[in-house]
């Protein structure tokens, strides 16, 4: 008997899920996050809702095993305990979720003072807790309306210790208003001091529509060179500390980098839920409305809740793979590059040499290429250079095969 070809299915594609909870208790002035406060009446229909959409989307994820799953915000911790678990449940009983799966979940310190609320946390599968501290000078915090003081930041990492959770990570921002290089250097230390296993540290931005807009020529704000020498003495510091840089950003103790957050640098799939949230799932990019109300009714009506839709197939990724690489400390590959987009490396190596001259990228074995320190200063910079090297490249590829085409028509002219 002949057996029939069975398409294979890969089944166990790694997934991460993405939860976004859209609730802070105030709103700091620096913010940017889809989050709102005073809206605490919304909370529980607001999880029955997550719930729903969580388990109405399982099934187009049935050939994945969930590697990670991350409570963002807004602030979960605020969104309290018992709401957190009926999502976590939903998600444990919808998805297939790995047995070593990171669960990360965002908390601000005057959200988690409690370490029996840790230890309820942690058996309902959260095992990392990413801390907002920002900054250990209580001056600092009040300048940009952060809701809790350094000290109310000791005592939730001293209760995420209690409750055995074993990865904490704190965040970190250099460039506040007030902030100078020596509280900066306290804040670093002091946080260094809670012995966290990962650290992100941020340059303050100072977005438009936020009400630090208005004061963004405030003297009392870092100048740019000083926020450089901030950053580059804490990558330093860090450093001797024993945390590793493995994105600009992000600093962990070998093992502990965000293995989510690591789906965003390398093109992994992940799908995210709640207003604002984006997914990348099965070559598709989405997002769903920046608006609380929308994407209730939606979930609840059946509504169009997408903001944003495309599909963009592998062979297309070439841009986000470069400028994603070049954030991490892995970098990016020339053999990778060139298998996975059938695009020649030569023009970005160009580029990366003439910033290797200057301090700026290093190849750190033969044809992998990464940022150095002052080179993610000015990342932006350089990976604009890059993207451009290699839109003139696609173009002179474009117009190369336009000149063939044209040939081939003049010497061997379709017959009449
Ligand atoms: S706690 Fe975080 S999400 Fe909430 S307003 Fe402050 S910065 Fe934004």
């Amino acid at each position: 008997m002949e057996l029939k070809k069975q398409p294979v299915v890969q089944k166990d594609k790694p997934l991460g899920l993405y939860l976004h909870i859209p609730f802070c208790r105030s709103k700091c002035s620096y913010c940017d996050f889809y989050s709102l406060p005073n809206a605490e009446a919304r909370m529980d229909r607001y999880v029955s809702v997550l719930s729903r959409h969580l388990e109405e989307t399982a099934k187009y994820t049935t050939a994945h095993r969930v590697d990670t799953v991350y409570i963002g915000g807004g602030t979960p911790s605020y969104l309290g305990v018992k709401r957190i678990k009926a999502l976590l449940k939903t998600v444990y009983k919808n998805y297939r979720v790995a047995p070593d799966a990171e669960v990360t979940m965002e908390a601000n310190p005057d959200s988690l003072g409690d370490w029996r609320a840790v230890r309820a946390l942690r058996r309902a599968g959260v095992n990392r807790i990413s801390l907002g501290v920002q900054s250990a000078d209580d001056g600092e915090l009040r300048a940009v309306g952060r809701p809790h003081t350094f000290a109310q930041a000791e005592a939730a990492a001293a209760a995420v210790r209690k409750g055995k959770i074993g990865n904490l990570s704190l965040d970190l921002i250099y460039g506040l208003p007030g902030q100078t290089m020596e509280s900066w250097q306290q804040t670093v230390e002091r946080a260094a001091a809670l012995e966290p296993e990962h650290l992100s540290c941020y340059g303050l931005k100072i977005e438009e529509g936020t009400p630090l807009w208005a004061r963004r020529d405030d003297p009392d704000l870092p100048d740019d060179d000083l926020q450089a020498d901030m950053y580059l003495w804490c990558v330093e510091r860090l450093a001797a500390l024993g945390y590793r840089q493995y994105e600009i950003s992000n600093f962990a103790k070998p093992g502990y980098e965000s293995r989510h957050n690591m789906k965003y640098w390398t093109l992994g799939e992940y799908a995210g839920f709640g207003p604002g949230a984006h997914s990348d799932l099965g070559d598709v990019r989405y997002a769903y409305v920046r608006d609380l109300d929308a994407y209730l009714q939606g979930v609840e009506q059946g509504g169009d809740i997408l903001s944003e839709n495309e599909r963009i197939p592998p062979r297309d990724r070439d841009l986000e793979y470069l400028m994603l690489g070049l954030r991490t400390a892995d970098g990016i590959e020339k053999r990778t590059f060139e298998y996975r987009f059938r695009l020649p490396f030569a023009p970005i190596q160009a580029v990366l040499e003439k910033f290797r001259d200057t301090g700026h990228a290093v190849e750190t074995e033969p044809g992998r290429w990464r940022l150095t320190p002052t080179g993610f200063l000015v990342s932006n910079q350089i990976i604009v250079q890059v993207l451009d090297a290699l839109a003139q490249e696609k173009i002179r590829r474009e117009q190369a095969a336009a000149d063939r085409d044209y040939r081939i028509d003049r010497e061997y002219p379709a017959k009449m």
